[in-house]
């Protein structure tokens, strides 16, 4: 099957068997080993010399912490949504009682940067900037490394989303300042759903001790003292951590710059397909992104008959449009483990299926 959705991805067989094994106890020395070697190969890949701390939960349990680890309830914060889960991240910061100020940009489009210049210009109290950088819902990756440069100018808190991007498409924490920078395991990482990374930078640990949010379960504080028995706070998905350790060794065998060059081609390969089919990009093309690409469909094609042709008769499985976007779009997943031939071959199938489900 060509699981072609922006998570969960397919694991690859050296992922599949680590997570058979039996067992261990999770304060123990094994364990120790695991997570002390995950953490230090994920250091590599969020290109960061800060802390990366593994949260058993989904991405938006990622999110979750990183708002209240770094903010209390009256503190101002400069929302940059453009689609789904960057309005996800602006409804979890207003739940725990942050003033929220929303800078919407239309979905299909980035983030602009002159307005992000202007909004925080404007209110020099927001302490704190949300930003998506791989807005999945819409497949647009917006400029993080524009904005992290205004962001680190007003000396506000970056907070990021990069639960669709990091591992796939270049995200150096450091230079890029970001404060807690979220990924999650069943996207880019080949590993199935379960696990949240999260980067914490000193500036971040600096709020965290002004942080008046309420937190237990996510609290930084108690994963990095965890951390220094080689244990996490509470019990940790293990297999995923076996599996995770065999993962970081392949990305970092093949290295970060080849994935991200993986992840440019093959996107590439899916934009121009899509487009060769007569259809057109969701998002601008300057933005498209190279982890999940969103194609139009007008009220030329039935996105339901689609997939369901695709899964049924091809086993080839894609996403549709999300919210108001549902009916209106669908999106390929081309992140972790995807090669030219698995978006040639979704291609093909699609191309065989489009006349099928015009309306
Ligand atoms: C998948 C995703 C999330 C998190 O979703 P979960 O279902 O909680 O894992 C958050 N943000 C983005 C951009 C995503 O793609």
């Amino acid at each position: 099957m060509q699981l072609r959705i922006p998570g969960p991805t397919p694991c690859p067989p050296q992922a599949l068997q680590a997570m058979s094994r039996q067992m261990i106890n999770h304060r123990g020395e094994e364990f120790d080993k695991i997570i002390k070697s995950v953490t230090g190969k994920l250091k590599q890949v969020f290109q960061t010399e800060g802390d990366v701390f593994v949260l058993t939960a989904s991405g938006t349990g990622g999110l979750e912490a990183a708002i209240v680890n770094t903010l209390s309830p009256g503190d101002k914060v400069l929302s940059t949504s453009n689609g789904v889960f960057g309005d996800r991240f602006a409804d979890i910061a207003v739940q725990y009682g942050a003033e929220v100020t929303r800078l919407d940009t239309e979905w299909g489009r980035q983030v602009d940067l002159d307005a992000v210049d202007k909004a925080l210009g404007v209110d020099s109290d927001i302490k704190a900037v949300l930003v998506t950088h791989n807005e999945t819902s819409t497949g647009v990756t917006n400029n993080l490394a524009g904005i992290s440069a205004i962001v680190e100018k007003f000396d506000k808190l970056l907070l990021v989303d990069a639960v669709s991007s990091l591992s796939c498409i270049n995200l150096p924490a450091d230079d890029w300042h970001c404060d807690v920078v979220v990924t999650g395991s069943q996207k880019g990482w080949m590993i199935p759903p379960g696990l949240a990374m999260v980067g914490v930078s000193e500036k971040a640990w600096q709020a965290h001790a002004q942080a008046k949010m309420s937190r237990f379960y996510w609290d930084f504080a108690k994963a990095r003292d965890y951390l220094k028995i080689g244990q996490t706070p509470w019990t940790p998905a293990v297999s995923n951590f076996y599996a995770l350790d065999a993962t970081l060794d392949l990305m970092l065998n093949e290295g970060l710059a080849n994935i991200f060059a993986r992840h440019a081609r093959v996107a590439q390969i899916a934009r121009d397909g899509v487009k060769s089919l007569g259809l057109s990009l969701f998002p601008e093309e300057d933005c498209a992104s190279n982890t999940v690409t969103a194609v139009n469909v007008f009220d030329k094609i039935d996105v339901p008959k689609l997939i369901q042709i695709l899964r049924d008769e091809h086993d080839v499985v894609i996403a549709g449009g999300q919210r108001k976007l549902s009916g209106q779009i669908f999106r390929i997943g081309h992140l972790g483990l995807v090669y030219e031939e698995d978006i040639e071959l979704v291609l093909e199938a699609l191309s065989k299926v489009l006349p099928q489900a015009r309306r």
